[in-house]
C-alpha cells in the first residue's frame, strides 16, 4: 500500500461527494428525493451544439493532438464573444486561454502565479474549490465576508489595510455562488480601484454570467476601466450552455496572468478534445446561441419566481436571487446549516446545500438548486411547510 502525499492529505475534502453519497443512500432506499444539492444543470446542451459536434467528431484531423494550447479559431471566437456582449477587445492569442473547465484554470492558479506562502483573499461564503488550489500552491489565505446589508458584495472598507497590500490575488465570482447576489460595473470600477491602491491581482470568475434575472445584463468585470491590467475572468461552458460535462471553459484578460496559465497547462494537458473545442466554437458564433440562451434564462427565472414565492407563503424569507440557478435560505433558529439539511433530506425528502460547505460565514444558510421544474420547487416548499418550523 502506498501512502498518499502531504499535499494529498492537506486537500480539503470534496464537499459535493459527502452530499451525493448521502442523497444517493436515500434514493437507492426507493425514496422520492427532491434533489436541490447539487449545481449541475439538469437541461440538456443545446442541439445545435451536439450536431456541431456529431459532424467534428467524424472528422479524422480531430482526432489528433491539438495545437498545444488549444485551437486558434477558439480563441478568435472568445473574443468576438466578448466583444459582441461586452464590446470588450481582446487579442486572442495573447488574451484568451482555452481551459478544460474553468475550475482547472482557479485551481491553478495560485500554483502558477504565486509563490508558497503569499496570500489570497478569498470571498465567504464562497466556491469550496478555490481551496483546493490553495493548498496545491501552497499559498495561504484570508476570507473576507459577503452580507447580506451589503447585498452579498464585499465592503473593501472592512478589509484589514495591511492584509490587503499583503494580497497577491483577490477571487470574486458574480452571479455568486451560492447566493445568486449579482454584480454592477460601479462595482467593478471599485474593484479595479482596490486592486491598484493595493497591487492586487483580480479572479473574477463569471460561472454565471448568462444568467441574470429580470432583464438584468451581467457586467463583465472587463468592462471596468484599466480592468485588463489588473486581472482576468473565467467564462465557462458549463452553465450557459448545459455543457458542464463536456469539460470546456476559457480565461480572458490580462496578458501576464494568460500567459501563466498557459505555461502550467504546458505541462499538464494538450488542449481539450479538438472536436468540443470546435463545437465550442458554434456554441459561441452560431445565432440560435441567443435564442437558446433567452429560453435558459427565462427557464431559471421562472423557477425563481415559483419558489420564491412559496417559500414567503410559508414565512421562509430569501434574499432574492438576481442570477444564477441558486437561492440562499436562512437556517431557523437552533439549527445549523447542516442540520437543517440533514432534517430536510430525512423528514422531507428534500435534499439542500449546507451553507458551511461554502465557508463559515455560510453556517445559518443552506444553498438551493433550482435544478427541478417549478411544481417540484413548490412540492419541496410544502414538504418543508410540513414541519412547521417557519
Ligand atoms: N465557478 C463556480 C462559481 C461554479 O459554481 C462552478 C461550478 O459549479 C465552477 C466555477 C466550475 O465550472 P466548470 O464546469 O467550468 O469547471
Amino acid at each position: 500500500k502506498f501512502e498518499e502525499s502531504e499535499l494529498l492529505k492537506n486537500l480539503p475534502t470534496q464537499f459535493f461527494a459527502t452530499l451525493v453519497a448521502k442523497v444517493n443512500k436515500k434514493i437507492a432506499a426507493g425514496k422520492d428525493v427532491i434533489n436541490l444539492g447539487q449545481g449541475n444543470p439538469d437541461q440538456p446542451t443545446f442541439d445545435y451544439i451536439v450536431k456541431a459536434l456529431q459532424e467534428q467528431a467524424l472528422r479524422p484531423i480531430n482526432h489528433k493532438y491539438s495545437q498545444f494550447r488549444g485551437l486558434h479559431e477558439l480563441k478568435v471566437a472568445a473574443a468576438k464573444f466578448y466583444k459582441d456582449q461586452y464590446d470588450v477587445e481582446l487579442e486572442p492569442e495573447s488574451e484568451v486561454a482555452i481551459l478544460g473547465g474553468s475550475k482547472i484554470g482557479l485551481v491553478e492558479l495560485p500554483w502558477a502565479l504565486m509563490n508558497p506562502g503569499e496570500l489570497l483573499l478569498l470571498p465567504d461564503p464562497g466556491y469550496p474549490d478555490y481551496l483546493s488550489g490553495v493548498t496545491l500552491g501552497k499559498v495561504n489565505y484570508e476570507t473576507f465576508p459577503l452580507r447580506i446589508e451589503n447585498d452579498f458584495l464585499p465592503d473593501y472598507d472592512e478589509i484589514d489595510k495591511e492584509i490587503a497590500k499583503k494580497a497577491k490575488f483577490i477571487y470574486l465570482n458574480y452571479p455568486n455562488n451560492p447566493t445568486g447576489a449579482v454584480a454592477t460595473k460601479e462595482f467593478y470600477e471599485k474593484t479595479v480601484e482596490f486592486a491598484q491602491e493595493n497591487n492586487v491581482g483580480v479572479i473574477s470568475d463569471f460561472a454565471y454570467g448568462a444568467l441574470g434575472f429580470d432583464n438584468y445584463q451581467n457586467p463583465s468585470f472587463l468592462q471596468a476601466k484599466g480592468a485588463k491590467d489588473v486581472g482576468i475572468e473565467m467564462y465557462t461552458f458549463s452553465k450557459t450552455f448545459n455543457m458542464a460535462g463536456w469539460r470546456i471553459a476559457f480565461a480572458v484578460g490580462n496578458s501576464s496572468m494568460i500567459e501563466a496559465i498557459n505555461l502550467i497547462q504546458d505541462h499538464l494537458f494538450v488542449s481539450v478534445f479538438p472536436a468540443i473545442q470546435e463545437a465550442a466554437v458554434t456554441a459561441l458564433l452560431d445565432p440560435q446561441a441567443k435564442v437558446e440562451i433567452n429560453g435558459l434564462v427565462n427557464k431559471y427565472e421562472q423557477r425563481r419566481n415559483a419558489f420564491v414565492s412559496a417559500a414567503k407563503k410559508i414565512g421562509w424569507n430569501a434574499f432574492v436571487p438576481g442570477g444564477t440557478f441558486y437561492a440562499w435560505m436562512p437556517v431557523p433558529k437552533g439549527y445549523t446549516s447542516e442540520s437543517f439539511a440533514d432534517l430536510l433530506l430525512e423528514k422531507a425528502d428534500v435534499a439542500v446545500a449546507p451553507g458551511k460547505g461554502f465557508g463559515s460565514m455560510g453556517d445559518s444558510y443552506v444553498r438551493i438548486g433550482l435544478l427541478v421544474e417549478p411544481e417540484r420547487l413548490v412540492e419541496a416548499v410544502k414538504r418543508i411547510e410540513k414541519l412547521k418550523l417557519f
